[in-house]
């Protein structure tokens, strides 16, 4: 690990825990809210469907931004921390700072906001715990 990466590791370490148990609290909501739905009367239900769907929103956007957190932590082990997937250019300190998991420079992260960058497929990879 390149010294200059340490302090965005330790971050994404921080980060990477609150994640983890975020996604442990939202989980358990959901099966909260799941067996609610099942005995509950009418009006109840939509409430609770309503819900539902916001906590899985949640989960799923607490999900890929923890996947982000382990490529970005698994990046900076590589020495390979702080450039552009897209376009190879060096992400500015100021971004890393308030992102430490971005993957893209800003100008490319534009780019994917707007839908006109080609990301790759998104390829299932076995937990590499330790
Ligand atoms: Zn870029």
């Amino acid at each position: 690990m390149k010294p200059e990466h340490r302090k965005y590791y330790n971050k994404l370490l921080a980060e990477r825990e609150y994640l983890q148990q975020m996604i442990q609290l939202e989980e358990g909501e959901r099966v909260e809210l799941s067996t609610a739905s099942e005995t509950g009367d009418e009006v109840d239900v939509s409430v609770v469907a309503n819900l539902r769907e916001y906590t899985i929103t949640r989960v799923d956007q607490d999900r890929q931004r923890l996947r982000l957190v382990e490529e970005a932590l698994q990046r900076i082990e590589e020495g390979e921390y702080g450039y552009c997937l897209n376009c190879g250019q060096p992400i500015s300190p100021k971004r890393l700072e308030a992102l430490p998991w971005a993957r893209y420079c800003v100008k490319c992260q534009e780019l994917k906001e707007r839908g006109l960058l080609k990301e790759e497929e998104e390829t299932e990879e076995d937990m590499a715990t330790g």
